[in-house]
């Protein structure tokens, strides 16, 4: 069988590239004689993979000097709990933006550990745009503020971050290295890695270093940062195999230019999409116009029996895992990093073929 064009939320597509070193890798990966995954993490040619995976990570996202890159396990969720358990220091006070099913998911994990003020909210507008931020009252006794960079599910993003006197704590799963940020306006900023980064259930956080050691005495060494940043990551045995191909991933970012070169890239492919939901009579975006995500292309058809064709045929047409959410329903096309242009352009052909044959009928 080919490959499809794989437009699923995540897990998602992998660079070809990358896979196919993954196999040729695989059985000997460099000097060691073995697979990746039979090396001991603390070899010497693991350590210089994840040495590696760490400094092109902090160049590809402009990481300063006085941050820490973590490499957790969890996935993304486990933040949920590890963002509250380390950094609700002082007052055990947190502020949220409501701004989607994860921010909700993350809020809800968060009261489990102190107490958590809804800074703003987009519930009301069945999160179609990110909150306004402008009229937010944010807790002056806030440890932090957290909010959801790219809502995955919604297929909206924050177009501009809030200021705020508590350091800020951004979940960007579906959006980290896709356009450029500037982390030094961030406390902590944590991705699960199967969306734009690697295999799932790894995580990686950056976090300011005078936001780590203040977990209380009873955190779980596995849930404080503290552990992490003091071992290098390595205090037990890490996801070496994500980690691995985690590496492959930004090499391959690199050598297409770094971040300010996708996210051009990026613009591009998510400006065919939306051009087309704009001038479309049969599909709608779900998302405002202020408010799209370039990762996440969310849209809906007039009825279910439609949304089903439309599914099924571009199914078979090798356009695979466009079903939205369950929260949402219609089409949700998510088109990362490594989603090429041709494959966006092969959707929306897909696409503008749909619509002209349904308004004919
Ligand atoms: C996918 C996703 C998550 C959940 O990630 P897991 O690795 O499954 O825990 C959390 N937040 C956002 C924004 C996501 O896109």
């Amino acid at each position: 069988m080919d490959r499809v064009y794989n437009f699923a939320a995540g897990p998602a597509v992998l660079p070809l590239e990358v896979l196919n070193r993954v196999r040729e890798d695989l059985p000997v990966c460099g000097s060691a004689g073995m697979s990746v995954m039979e090396m001991s993490h603390r070899s010497k040619e693991f350590g210089e993979i994840l040495g590696e995976a760490e400094g092109l990570f902090r160049e590809l996202l402009g990481v300063p000097d006085g941050y820490r890159v973590l490499f957790v396990q969890g996935g993304a969720t486990l933040q949920f709990s590890m963002v509250p358990l380390n950094l609700m220091r002082r007052f055990k006070k947190a502020d949220y933006v409501l701004s989607g099913l994860f921010a909700k998911n993350a809020a809800r994990e968060a009261e489990k550990f102190g107490s958590v003020a809804i800074a703003a909210s987009s519930e009301h507008r069945n999160f179609a745009r990110v909150p306004d931020l402008s009229a937010a009252s944010f807790s002056p006794d806030a440890d932090y503020v957290h909010i959801t960079a790219n809502n995955t599910v919604y297929g909206t993003r924050f177009a501009s971050f809030p200021e705020t006197a508590a350091p800020l704590a951004a979940d960007m799963s579906s959006n980290i290295l896709s356009e450029a940020v500037d982390v030094s306006r961030f406390g902590l900023i944590y991705a699960g890695a199967q969306k734009n980064i690697g295999p799932s259930g790894l995580c990686l956080v950056v976090v300011r270093k005078d936001l780590v050691g203040f977990a209380s005495a009873r955190t779980p060494a596995m849930l404080d940062y503290r552990t992490y940043a003091d071992n290098a990551s390595l205090y037990n045995t890490p996801p070496t195999f994500s980690i691995y191909v985690a590496k492959l991933v930004f090499e391959w970012l690199k050598d297409k230019g770094g971040v300010a070169a996708m996210e051009k890239v990026n613009r591009e492919k998510a400006a065919i999409l939306y051009g087309l939901l704009d001038e479309s009579s049969l599909f709608k975006s779900v998302a405002d116009r202020e408010f799209r995500s370039f990762m996440n292309v969310t849209f809906t058809l007039p009825n279910e029996e439609l949304t089903a064709a439309f599914l099924s045929e571009a199914f078979a047409a090798g356009l695979v895992n466009l079903e939205g959410h369950r929260a949402v329903g219609g089409v949700r096309a998510s088109i990362y990093n490594a989603m090429p242009v041709e494959g966006v352009a092969a959707l929306a052909d897909f696409m503008k073929r749909f619509e002209t044959a349904h308004k004919n009928r």
